[in-house]
């Protein structure tokens, strides 16, 4: 359980994702802002934060975190 939770959740570059370029971590897929399906914006530094986001591939969803 833990380790599956810790699966769902990716650190990524800002950047990199606002240009697919973020792979999802069980398939492989290129990700980015179209697959989002929320956005966190209540955790400091800038807003979004984090953002949820579906798989187009396998529809597994997890937790990107912005690290820059
Ligand atoms: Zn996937």
């Amino acid at each position: 359980m833990g380790e599956d939770l810790a699966r769902r959740r990716i650190d990524a570059d800002r950047a990199e994702f606002m240009r697919y370029g973020v792979k999802c971590p069980f398939d492989g897929t290129l990700v980015g802002p179209r697959f989002v399906t929320r956005e966190h914006l209540d955790v400091p530094p800038d807003p979004p934060y984090a953002a949820t986001v579906r798989c187009p591939s396998d529809k597994e969803l997890f937790e990107v975190i912005f690290t820059g």
